[in-house]
């Protein structure tokens, strides 16, 4: 990949509407790169952006709150030509590169708004659509308000696996995501919690996306969840049937940072080191962490399996309710149409995505980095960090994480306790 630096040069297909990123949209030849033999790796994660509008007004949300507006002119719901055209795209995609699976999640907004008659027809179309020889893994993100019994029986019974917004603490929860009239949502989600954690539910329930805020205390936080596993499951369960959380990162970049980075030097990174001690030292393990596990499976050699951590290639494609092919929706945060490829299911197959420049970036691992970062000890660790998090006005997304700071803080806490277990370890005989 080394002669991907020969490569930088003018790129075809960023459109006006990515004047604001000279990387990579016009310093990454994608044309050069495919003639050079290179080839991309199919999408395997599709995001279907069922519903455009949410019940909740969460502060930190990307779709309503930050720069992209796009929600506004696009339809409220996704119509059957959509989700039909998805499906086939999707299925013409799976045949065409021999893939055994593909996920498809169900998105929002708030997907639940759409209506269970519509998320059942649309899960039945996608089905019928996939060739035989490729499963099709089903899941639904959710903020878990609408989700009542008869409704999480109907999901079940499509065979979709459900993932819960939680933002640890009632207090925190209410604060961050709370109802349009500013009432918290707290009550609400905690039943659905409970509704998932039941023994009967629980292999449905593929986890909590919790979002981080540093102000909080981590234990605390870390405590309020830990609560939904202790209901569920004996005090010493198998690692894959444990509650599993994601930790997120509010979306920020250079050129609109999260205020607590301008007050602080690593506050994020601070946080994310006394969650992972509390987390570490039990003394047995509660619930899976799978930000912290990725980075101990690289510190250990492995290879990164999530693009949040490491060089994997992304593989994600997002398909918005009037049938434009996005990028992941998290680049909303960046600026306006920052997500867009010019794409949509009625006009372009997948494989013609996968030639976008924004596409292409995150798919070459090492070479589409800054060069602090490839200079950095820390950098097949930690990727580079997200790559909405390295826009900065201007140069576009060839830049550090704007959470530097806090990612050195938490990489390298994490592999200097695992180095430091590993020479503890008694030599092998
Ligand atoms: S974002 Fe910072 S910590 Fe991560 S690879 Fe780049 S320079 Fe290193």
């Amino acid at each position: 990949m080394e002669q991907l630096h020969a490569l930088v040069g003018v790129s075809k297909g960023g459109g006006s509407g990515h004047a604001n990123a000279l990387w990579p949209y016009r310093e990454l030849n994608v044309d050069a790169l495919f003639h050079s033999g290179w080839h991309p790796v199919a999408f395997q994660e599709f995001v279907l952006k069922i519903h455009q509008r949410c019940n909740l007004n969460c502060d930190y949300c990307y779709v309503y709150r930050m720069a992209d507006q796009s929600w506004r002119v696009r339809p409220v719901t996704m119509s059957q030509p959509v989700w039909t055209a998805a499906a086939h795209r999707i299925a013409e995609h799976a045949q065409r590169h021999g893939l055994s699976e593909v996920q498809v999640i169900l998105h929002g907004g708030e997907p639940l708004l759409a209506g269970i008659e519509r998320i059942v027809n649309i899960v039945t179309g996608v089905r019928a659509a996939i060739p035989a020889g490729t499963t099709v893994n089903l899941a639904m993100q959710t903020n878990g308000v609408l989700l009542d019994q008869s409704t999480l029986r109907l999901l079940l019974e499509q065979g979709i696996h459900l993932g819960i917004s939680l933002d640890g603490t009632q207090e925190n929860h209410d604060l961050h995501r709370p109802h349009a009239d500013g009432r918290g949502s707290y009550v609400e989600v905690d039943r659905a919690m409970r509704l998932l954690s039941a023994p009967e539910h629980r292999a449905a329930f593929s986890g909590i996306l919790s979002t981080i805020d540093p102000t909080t205390d981590p234990i605390a936080c870390y405590d309020a969840l830990l609560a939904y596993q202790d209901r569920t499951l004996d005090p010493m369960p198998a690692s894959d049937s444990l509650l599993s959380v994601d930790f997120l990162l509010p979306h920020a970049n250079w050129s609109a940072p999260h205020p607590a980075c301008v007050k602080a030097t690593h506050p994020f990174g601070d946080w994310l080191v006394r969650l992972f001690d509390r987390w570490y030292d039990a003394p047995h393990q509660e619930i899976r962490i799978r930000f912290f596990e990725e980075i101990i499976h690289v510190v250990l050699g492995g290879s990164s399996r999530s693009e949040n951590i490491g060089l994997a290639p992304a593989t994600v494609a997002v398909i918005e309710t009037d049938g434009a092919i996005e990028q992941v929706d998290a680049l909303k945060s960046a600026y306006e149409g920052a997500a867009a490829t010019g794409h949509s299911v009625f006009t372009d197959s997948f494989d013609e995505v996968l030639r976008h420049p924004g596409i292409v970036a995150r798919q070459i691992g090492l070479e589409a980095l800054s060069d602090q970062c490839r200079q950095c000890t820390l950098r097949d660790i930690c990727g580079g960090g997200q790559y909405p998090h390295r826009y900065r006005a201007g140069s576009g997304f060839r830049n550090p994480s704007v959470y530097c700071a806090d990612l050195a803080r938490i990489i390298t806490h994490i592999r200097n306790r695992v180095h430091a277990d590993l020479r503890c370890r008694p030599a092998m005989a």
